[in-house]
């Protein structure tokens, strides 16, 4: 304790001892305060006092900074070397001023040389009869402030931190703008995406980053809200630094003050270019979807499992004839749809209702339109998407109106498998069945029978009434065919003038001759058209299943066997398949072949039958008859190879050999001297069906220089009743103009009419042998005979007697007016050399 503050205390002590305290023990504990525990707890201070002039009396340093860091000696004047010189005078002033100054900021060396910032405080105290003395502190501040300092350090960084991983890092860029919308500050964030200063952006300056296209619309908006206040939300793209544009979307709000005034606007900036994008692409897809759902007029009906929702698409409600208003619901679609088909549709809305619906599936159901009542087939096709778990997610069905093309689609169809005059099945259909019940009948065991139907006489309408007419006749069957057929029949034509049948019902003989007899009556009914009565015959030929064939080739060709074994046994009556048909097919494909053989190895030989005056005996020409020479068998007549007749491509060449045999005959003979008369050669159907039959024949001719008016060529009157019947009108009208004459063979006996007499160039009529048989027994054959008598004669014909055998034949025939025979009685048929010797 120096001797001012023993002085200082002096009266302190007797104030205590006025109070019961005892000095003595105040002091020590005073003493204490300036103990050096103190120093470590003080702040950097120093107490010093000093008088009047500003030397240092007294100093008291009261912590260790001062210590380590300032040099102890501050008494008298000597402090003054470790403040600076202003600061020095600065205190003085200070002192001079006021003897309570304010703290005074100073600047202290310490003994490393370094500047710390420090405070003086002090006051004047001036006690009775003594000097002035100024009390005071300097403080180290730095130490504080370092103290803070680090502190605000820390946390400027901190704050730098927060601010980068709050504001850099985030993908938004905040900003404020006055309440009259002029930017007022933006995020660093904008100079990054713009490469514009975010000054540049203040007030209106942003706006220069915006895609030209977005300017108008978001200042109309912004510019709104700046007058309502609402919050602003709106979409442009913003131009990048490398020039792109990215869509941003702009949110703001606006801060009001108690009043309610608008203080101050707060926004971000939020990249949604990805999303817009995605956004565009979905939207584009639903575009895309929309469209295409549209140009394929296709309704929607989609159901959403998860959310339970159902939606009728606009199209959908269109196609229905339904209003945009009208609730969709189940029932209406069930009302909607066609009795028939509303289980059909019932059972689909329950699988979709208990989440049983396949993953595909499609059905095409006939449904009222609401607003016409039309009906219309409408087409659905659902797919149902499920979850990994195979939860149903969503069934989406589309349906089509498919009216238009169903019925076009089924007339194709129809068109494909029926014939159009007579609407019945066509022969595929009809084929397709036969395959199928083949195909069943095999499984179950069970039979079936087969009828195949020929009209008989088509050709003969067509020829005399006219195409319609046989059309009309075709017609008029097949109504009666169909009408006639058990109802588990197929009937079908098949082509022409046949017609088929299969009928489970009618599975053995008897049954299909039953049903065969129905038919005949029915058809024995005379049919009408346009006033005229269509009179027709038919011929079938019928087969079981199992018993007559075993598959459908083989049953349809024992009904083809037992009908053409019908044709050509008189017709008008069904044939039962029976194996002696197939032995006789076999026959006929074993005279084919014979033909063949004939022809290839040039076995062909004409014998001449002749023809004679039956009064004179006289003989007026021949009948060139076929003949074939095996070299171990013999002759053979030509009923050996008869079925070739009938045979298109050997009719032709056997033909072809005959005409090429009898020309050089007739060649040999006249060069010999002898005149044979007329000779004649028989023609077959097919022959007229080649090219120019007539110029062939008339060549072969001219090439031997024989006179046509020697030639006679005898058709029988099938040739008039088969296909291209024109064209054998031709070809013997060209004949006959030639000089050629025509023979009608096996008259009486055909089924042609009179009217191809007038039709057809006919010179000659050779009366069938059958009427000539019996004509001595049988007083019908002798009317029969006296009738084509008298009706050549009165048509200028020639007419021949065939198969004349006996004379009392020849009698009668004659007795009849018929002089000219052909028959054994006159002469066989006979090889050219024989006829030559015979003659001469
Ligand atoms: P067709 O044209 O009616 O020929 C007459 C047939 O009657 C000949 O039989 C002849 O031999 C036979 N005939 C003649 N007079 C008598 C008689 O008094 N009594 C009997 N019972 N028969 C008699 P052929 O030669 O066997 O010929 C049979 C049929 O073969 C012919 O009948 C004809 O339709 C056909 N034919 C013969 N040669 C040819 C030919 O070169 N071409 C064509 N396409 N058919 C031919
Ligand atoms: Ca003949
Ligand atoms: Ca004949």
């Amino acid at each position: 304790m120096d001797r001012f503050a023993d002085r200082r205390f002096g009266g302190f002590a007797s104030e205590l001892a006025q109070d019961g305290l005892e000095w003595d023990a105040f002091h020590y504990r005073n003493e204490l305060l300036f103990s050096p525990v103190f120093q470590r707890v003080s702040p950097p201070l120093i107490r010093w006092i000093a008088d009047s002039r500003g030397r240092v009396l007294s100093r008291e340093i009261a912590s260790e900074l001062f210590a380590r860091h300032f040099y102890s000696d501050m008494t008298g004047n000597s402090w003054r070397a470790m403040l600076d010189r202003r600061d020095c005078k600065a205190l003085a002033d200070a002192a001079k001023q006021s003897s309570r100054p304010g703290p005074i900021p100073v600047r202290m060396r310490t003994v490393s040389g370094e500047t710390r910032s420090g405070i003086v405080r002090m006051t004047l105290v001036m006690e009775p009869d003594e000097a002035p003395l100024w009390y005071g502190t300097l403080e180290d501040i730095d130490e504080r402030h370092d103290r803070d300092r680090r502190a605000l350090a820390d946390a400027l960084a901190e704050s730098r931190q927060h601010y980068r991983w709050s504001v850099e890092l985030n993908p938004q860029v905040p900003w404020t703008a006055a309440p009259n919308g002029a930017i007022e500050e933006i995020g660093p964030r904008w100079q990054d995406l713009t490469g514009m200063a975010p000054v540049q952006a203040q007030g209106v300056g942003w706006i220069d980053a915006l895609h030209p296209d977005d300017v108008e619309r978001t200042m109309a908006i912004w510019s709104k809200r700046l007058r309502s206040g609402d919050p602003v939300d709106v979409d442009y793209r913003l131009r990048l630094a490398d020039g792109s544009y990215r869509w941003m979307r702009s949110r703001a709000s606006a801060r009001r003050d108690a009043k309610g005034r608008i203080v101050r606007w707060y926004g971000t900036l939020e990249d949604i270019h990805a999303q817009k994008l995605a956004q565009r692409e979905l939207a584009d897809s639903e575009e895309r979807f929309r469209l295409a759902v549209q140009s394929a007029r296709l309704g929607i009906w989609d159901f959403d499992a998860v959310a339970g929702t159902r939606t009728w698409s606009r199209e959908f409600r269109s196609m229905l004839g339904l209003s945009d208003t009208e609730p969709a619901t189940s029932e209406l679609a069930l009302r909607l749809v066609h009795p028939e088909d509303r289980s059909r549709l019932a059972a689909m809305l329950d699988a979709v209702a208990s989440d049983r619906m396949p993953p595909h599936f499609e059905a095409t159901l006939r449904v009222y339109r609401a607003d016409t009542g039309a009906l219309r087939w409408i087409k659905s096709v659902g797919w149902s998407s499920f979850s990994d778990s195979g939860r149903p997610l969503r069934v989406i069905v589309t349906f089509q109106d498919v009216t238009e093309e169903r019925s076009s689609e089924e007339r194709i169809r129809w068109a494909a498998t029926h014939d159009p005059m007579t609407r019945m099945p066509n022969r595929a259909l009809w084929q397709a069945t036969l395959d199928d019940m083949t195909e069943q009948a095999r499984r179950t065991g069970e039979s079936f029978g087969l009828i195949l139907v020929d009209i008989d006489d088509l050709k003969r309408t067509n020829d005399m009434l006219g195409h319609d007419a046989g059309d009309a006749l075709l017609c008029g069957f097949a109504q009666r065919f169909a009408s006639c057929a058990p109802a588990d029949a197929m009937v079908g034509r098949l082509g022409g003038d046949e017609f088929g049948m299969i009928a489970p019902s009618l599975a053995s003989c008897a049954a299909l001759a039953e049903w065969s007899a129905e038919l005949l009556g029915g058809v024995r009914a005379p049919y009408v058209h346009n006033g005229r009565s269509l009179d027709y015959g038919i011929s079938m030929g019928g087969a079981v299943f199992g018993e007559h064939g075993n598959d459908a080739a083989e049953l349809l060709k024992a009904a083809d066997l037992a009908l053409y074994a019908s044709k050509s046994s008189g017709r008008g009556r069904l044939t039962l398949f029976q194996s002696q048909l197939r032995a006789e097919a076999q026959q006929r494909s074993s005279m084919i072949h014979m033909a063949r053989q004939a022809i290839a190895d040039d076995l062909v030989v004409p014998y001449y039958q002749p023809k004679s005056d039956m009064k004179t005996g006289r003989i007026l020409g021949y009948e060139a008859l076929l003949r074939w020479q095996h070299p171990r068998t013999g002759v053979h007549a030509p009923d050996s190879i008869a079925a070739a007749f009938d045979n298109a491509e050997i009719a032709v060449e056997l033909t072809e050999k005959m005409l090429a045999k009898v020309v050089r005959d007739v060649d040999r003979w006249l060069r010999a001297g002898y005149d044979p008369g007329r000779v004649a050669i028989n023609a077959s159907a097919a022959d007229f069906m080649q090219h120019d039959f007539a110029g062939y024949v008339l060549d072969h001719l001219a090439r031997c220089a024989i006179p046509p008016q020697r030639f006679e060529v005898e058709v029988t009157e099938t040739v008039f009743l088969g296909r291209g019947a024109e064209q054998v009108e031709r070809a013997l009208h060209r004949l006959s103009a030639a000089g050629v004459r025509i023979a009608l063979d096996d008259f009486g006996t055909g089924y042609a009419s009179l009217s191809h007499l007038k039709q057809y160039p006919v010179d000659v009529l050779k009366i069938d042998r059958s009427f000539i048989n019996n004509i001595e027994q049988d007083a019908g054959d002798a009317v029969i005979v006296d009738a084509i008598v008298k009706l050549g004669s009165s048509l200028g014909m020639e007419v021949v007697a065939e198969g004349v055998e006996t004379p009392g034949q020849v009698d009668l025939l004659i007795a009849r007016g018929c002089t000219i025979g052909q028959g054994y009685l006159m002469g066989r048929p006979r090889p050219w050399a024989a006829v030559r010797s015979q003659a001469a």
